[in-house]
């Protein structure tokens, strides 16, 4: 078994308290692997960390192209390590192998990226219009960042938050997922060898209320950059307005994903599945509502029934598994009791069945068809292999479904009518929507929530402006400041 310790001013440390929280796989139930529990104490003793390294040499004095070497040094390291760092995410979160692996490949993208734009930043010369003074404007940053990710994409939403930051001259505090944080702590690895100074970047483990809880209200944290649920994302909000802290949230999502009957079904088929089936619906953009099209519903749903009977699923680490466990037992309560929700509610089940194993939380991909904007298992994020099917009429009616939603994070258009594609884009109301496509991402595309989806953007290039606060100087080079109180006759 693995026993971790928490990443704290360069150094690896236990809990101030001694407690510690297993860390399971969710296909055997067994533990691999424990992590510190932290509390408030540890938080402090990171955020102390941060604070004094954004104060004191050699960051706070190193060059913006400085910074941008050591991302990339930190990128090539995460390259070479990209392997190891797949493997421990499946083994800690159980999505499969082969996904991890492709989003810890991917990782050091990020840090090329940013730390590219490090000294890409520029102030301005405002031509001020107050005669004798020089006025500019510096980027500097923000101060220390407590990032808080949940358990299905562990770095890659960490890179999200931390390569930015870095890149912007911050230091950071993240604390991963109770559920999934061995695979941080293997980052913070990387971050050591790469050679940042102590403090720069420091992870905290342990539970949301506790050590997550704590680096939010901190006072010495300037901006708290969140990925999660709604419950956890409201209650930061609420605590960073209390303490004046800029804040950044990517909440869940209820996605639509929108079928035309002129589209290409074959397309719209794979992309219908691989939007919510892939990491068993765990994931914030999965296209869990279906929305097509009356002429071509009934047709539609059989080839998706079709399409995914066949599949396998079962141990992620297994290369011909399509569908992997559900990371939490509480999840796998959470997905089952939202199918029983369904089923009473009167939804057609087309697809779905028991746990077909006895050990690991597994979920069969589930199909609802005859699902109504009322039901509950359409208006409320499951985060699980569960498909809900509606239908509409035309394209006034998939606008109007699709917006029907307190949510609004991505959406998908099926269509080979481009007219028809560049009005329905539009007027989605999704921070993200993809044209015979779906889930494809960017580090350099914008991506972030309309409605409870969130707050704010991470991604592409003015994401590192969140991370900088602009200070104006005006200098006077002209006549010396009279005395306000001489009356000039
Ligand atoms: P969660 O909200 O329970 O936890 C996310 C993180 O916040 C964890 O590290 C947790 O320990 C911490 N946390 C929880 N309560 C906290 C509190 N009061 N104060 C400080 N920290 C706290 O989310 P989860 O269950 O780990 O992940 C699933 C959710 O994440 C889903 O709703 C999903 O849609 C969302 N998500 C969103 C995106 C996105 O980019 N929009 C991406 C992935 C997941």
């Amino acid at each position: 078994m693995k026993i971790y310790k928490m990443f704290i001013d360069n150094a690896w440390e236990d809990a101030a308290s001694g407690e510690r929280i297993p860390s399971l796989e969710p296909w055997s139930e067994q533990v691999w692997a424990s992590i510190p529990r932290g509390d408030t104490k540890d938080a402090d003793r990171a955020v102390q960390a941060a604070h004094a390294a954004l104060q004191s040499q050699p960051w706070a004095g190193i060059s913006a192209t400085a910074r941008g070497a050591l991302m990339r040094r930190l990128g090539d390291i995460l390259t070479r390590d990209a392997g190891h760092l797949g493997r421990i995410e499946a083994q800690d979160n159980g999505k499969l192998l082969a996904e991890m692996q492709a989003q810890a490949a991917y990782l050091p993208q990020y840090f090329y990226y940013y730390g590219g734009l490090a000294d890409k930043l520029e102030g301005t010369v405002p031509p001020v219009e107050r005669p004798g003074f020089f006025t500019y404007t510096r980027h500097e940053p923000i101060g220390v960042v407590a990032a808080l990710t949940p358990w299905n994409s562990p770095l890659l939403l960490a890179a999200n938050k931390i390569a930015p930051a870095l890149a912007a001259g911050c230091t950071i505090v993240l604390k991963p997922s109770e559920h999934a944080s061995a695979s941080a702590l293997e980052f913070a690895r990387a971050v050591e060898e790469a050679g940042f100074p102590p403090g720069v970047v420091n992870v905290v483990t342990g539970y949301g209320a506790e050590v997550g809880d704590a680096l939010v209200r901190h006072p010495l944290v300037s901006r708290i950059c969140f990925t999660g649920g709604e419950i956890a994302g409201r209650a930061i909000n609420e605590a960073a307005a209390r303490g004046f802290k800029h804040v950044d949230l990517e909440l869940g999502g209820k996605s639509a994903n929108i079928v035309f009957a002129d589209a290409d079904l074959e397309a719209a088929a794979n992309g219908a599945i691989a939007g919510i089936f892939g990491a068993s619906g765990q994931s914030c953009i999965a296209g869990s509502r279906l929305l097509v099209e009356d002429s071509i519903y009934e047709r539609f749903i059989e080839k998706l029934v079709t399409m995914m009977a066949s599949v396998k699923v079962g141990d992620p680490f297994d290369p011909h598994t399509q569908i992997g466990p559900i990371t939490t037992k509480a999840q796998y309560d959470r997905v089952n009791d939202y199918i029983c929700v369904g089923l009473a509610e009167g939804a057609r089940r087309r697809l779905g069945g028991d746990n077909p194993f006895e050990r690991g939380w597994f979920v069969p991909p589930t199909i609802f068809s005859e699902v109504t904007s009322e039901m509950r298992i359409a208006r409320e994020e499951i985060f699980g292999p569960v498909l809900c099917v509606m239908r509409f009429r035309d394209t006034e009616d998939a606008i109007r479904i699709a917006n029907d939603t307190l949510y609004g994070l991505a959406a998908g258009v099926w269509t080979r009518d481009l007219r028809r594609a560049f009005e329905v884009s539009n007027r989605l109301e999704a921070g993200t929507v993809w044209v015979n496509a779906y889930r494809a991402l960017s580090y350099m595309v914008p991506f972030g929530g309309y409605k409870n989806s969130g707050l704010g953007r991470e991604n592409g290039i003015d994401a590192i402006r969140n991370f900088v606060q602009v200070k104006s100087v005006w200098m006077n080079y002209a006549a010396p400041v009279a005395n306000p109180f001489v009356m000039k006759i």
